[in-house]
């Protein structure tokens, strides 16, 4: 059965020279979440989320909202540094699941089901769905394909039910 809840957050990001991150830097504060990652070319890409619900004030100057919100350890570090890109961003995250099998036919990853990026679980859910599917498929093949995918329908539910519910649980 489809599922579906309205996204929590919103953001933009950039691709930045000059800005070092130990691997992947995550904080979470009361509001805002900032994730910085290398990329390539050298290049640092900053995520700075904010709750949905100051999406407005946000694109109304995503430059000084975006800074404002970084930590004062990565703002610092920001400063010395240079933006190679411009800000590009969502508020379209939405949380939900579809109906993804029926005879003939499945979907995996973020079509299947998607939650907002705050938890950072997406890729692991759909290296999970493709696996589960697969199963279902080769098990399908094997004897009674629509009842397979009928049953990775609901191993898909069964195994990302506690993210999903811990996703729109999160502090935003
Ligand atoms: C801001 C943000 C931060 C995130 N951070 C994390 C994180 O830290 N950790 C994590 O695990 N996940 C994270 N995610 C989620 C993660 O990126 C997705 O859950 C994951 O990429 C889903 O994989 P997918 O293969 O289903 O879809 P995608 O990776 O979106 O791949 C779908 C592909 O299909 C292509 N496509 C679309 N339509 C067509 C068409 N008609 N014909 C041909 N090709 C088409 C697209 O161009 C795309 O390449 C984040 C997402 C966002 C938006």
């Amino acid at each position: 059965m489809a599922r579906s809840h309205p996204s929590l957050t919103c953001g933009f990001y950039a691709y930045w020279s000059g800005v070092p991150v130990d691997g992947v830097e995550f904080f979470l504060r009361e509001g805002r979440d900032i994730l910085g990652f290398p990329t390539h070319d050298g290049l640092t890409c900053l995520w700075v989320g904010r709750s949905n619900s100051d999406r407005s004030t946000y694109r109304a100057d995503i430059e000084a909202s975006y800074l404002a919100a970084l930590d004062p350890v990565l703002l610092e570090r920001v400063k010395r540094g240079r933006r190679e890109t411009p800000f590009k961003g969502t508020h379209r995250l939405p949380n939900f699941y579809r109906d993804c099998a029926g005879p003939g036919w499945a979907l995996v990853g973020d079509a299947a089901y998607h939650r907002d990026p705050l938890t950072g679980m997406g890729i692991v859910d759909a290296f999970l769905g493709a696996e589960l599917l697969a199963h279902a498929i080769h098990e399908g093949l094997l004897g009674d394909l629509d009842s397979a995918l009928a049953g990775y329908r609901e191993a898909l539910r069964d195994k990302t039910g506690a993210v999903f519910e811990y996703t729109l649980m999160s502090p935003r």
